[in-house]
């Protein structure tokens, strides 16, 4: 666990120099010096998001020390749940002019009980163009006691427009090492060293997708499953009936976990335009909630598509780990495995099968990765990978 003196900004993976930049940054604001906008880049799961809640905590906390940890302020911008601290996430592969508006407005509303109103926009590399030069103009003239934070992978004008680059102060977080990752667990606590350890090596410094790991028994056991995959491999059709059996599970847990989210969406959709209410204005109400409703329901489709596209690709990742480990113990390369939990797997795969023999195996796996992003269905596309490392490790 954490010490009671960590503050906020001594949790963070991406190094000393970050630290003190962000620590000044929230030092300055309490005498009024407020940088209007930052964006934080770096590969998803490096801790962009973290670093910029970093930040909104130390603006918002309510002790001496700016970003205390303690506070009721910071603990709730942590969490996500500080009534200043606006978290937009948005859920499809792409966001639009109207998903821009709505962060645009969240951002001209006045804080409630902080100096400052924080607007922590993840992903801003998926918004289209026009929305890029809606949010812009906010950008461009910030409302006095907002704060913008755009997230994106990199400054790259395919990931975020350069006029928007131009008006924010840029902060890097590099990908962590597998060490920062779970030092990073352990300190948020509930998990064992050991497990923090595993976890991170396994999600290959992606902090979100550790933390997943380490706290979800679900997740353990799907990751279980796909590795136990490569087993499958040698045992006829049984790894077949396994990718089948996999897809759908992966596909049950989506549907699953997003199910209470969209029928809270829902409600709140409702109760927004006027649910339960009585008499003559009734009719026309019921029309635009109808259509608002249609309109929901296509966010969540796609929301879901987006889930499982993702979902499956992680478990790819995983199962690949699993030939990247018997190549790098095949070739004595001496670098951390991506599943010491398995290595005994791993090991025999490599005093199995010659080195070209398990690149093709990770080659197929990958190629499946591509195949998701095109109009192949999964199982298919699952079908023939496994097809493919049968022929490559020579099995019948
Ligand atoms: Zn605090």
């Amino acid at each position: 666990m954490s010490t009671s003196t960590s503050t906020v900004f001594d949790r963070l993976t991406g190094g000393s120099q970050l630290r003190s930049l962000l620590i000044d940054a929230a030092t300055a604001a309490r005498s009024g010096s407020v940088t209007h906008a930052w964006l934080f880049t770096g590969a998803p799961g490096s801790g962009r998001t973290v670093a910029a809640r970093a930040l909104a905590a130390g603006l918002v906390c309510t002790s001496e020390v700016p970003g205390c940890g303690e506070c009721q302020a910071c603990r709730t911008a942590l969490a996500g749940n500080h009534p200043d601290v606006e978290l937009i996430q948005p859920q499809e592969l792409t966001t639009g002019v109207k998903f821009a508006r709505d962060v645009v407005e969240k951002a001209h509303t006045l804080p409630t009980s902080a100096p400052w109103r924080v607007v922590i926009f993840e992903d801003a590399d998926r918004m289209t163009e026009s929305a890029s030069n809606v949010l812009l103009k906010s950008v461009e003239e910030p409302p006095s006691r907002t704060v913008f934070m755009l997230c994106a992978p990199s400054t790259h004008p395919r990931d975020i427009l350069p006029t928007i680059v131009s008006r924010c102060r840029h902060v890097y977080v590099p990908v962590p090492s597998n060490d920062d990752v779970a030092a990073l667990l352990v300190a948020e606590g509930g998990v064992s060293e050991h497990d923090a350890a595993l976890a991170a090596a396994a999600s290959v410094g992606h902090i979100g997708r550790a933390r997943h790991l380490a706290h979800n028994i679900v997740a353990q056991q799907r990751r279980a499953q796909v590795l136990g995959l490569a087993e499958l491999i040698y045992h006829g059709d049984l790894a077949f009936q396994e990718v089948g059996v996999l897809f759908t599970k992966i596909e049950a847990e989506v549907d699953q976990r997003l199910e209470p989210i969209e029928a809270s969406e829902k409600e709140k959709l409702q109760t927004a335009m006027g649910g339960g209410m009585k008499g003559k204005r009734v009719a026309s109400l019921r029309s635009s909630l109808n259509a608002a409703e249609k309109e929901l329901e296509a966010t969540h489709k796609k929301r879901r598509t987006r889930q499982k596209r993702d979902a499956l690709d992680l478990a790819l990742v995983d199962f690949a780990g699993i030939y990247r480990d018997a190549l790098i113990t095949a070739t004595g390369a001496g670098i951390g495995l991506t599943h010491p939990d398995m290595e005994g797997l791993s090991r025999e795969i490599a005093s199995r099968h010659p080195a070209e023999a398990i690149v093709t195996c990770i080659d197929a796996i990958m190629k499946t990765r591509e195949l998701f992003g095109q109009n192949v269905r999964p199982v298919v596309a699952l079908d023939s990978m496994v097809g493919r490392i049968r022929l490559a490790l020579g099995v019948r």
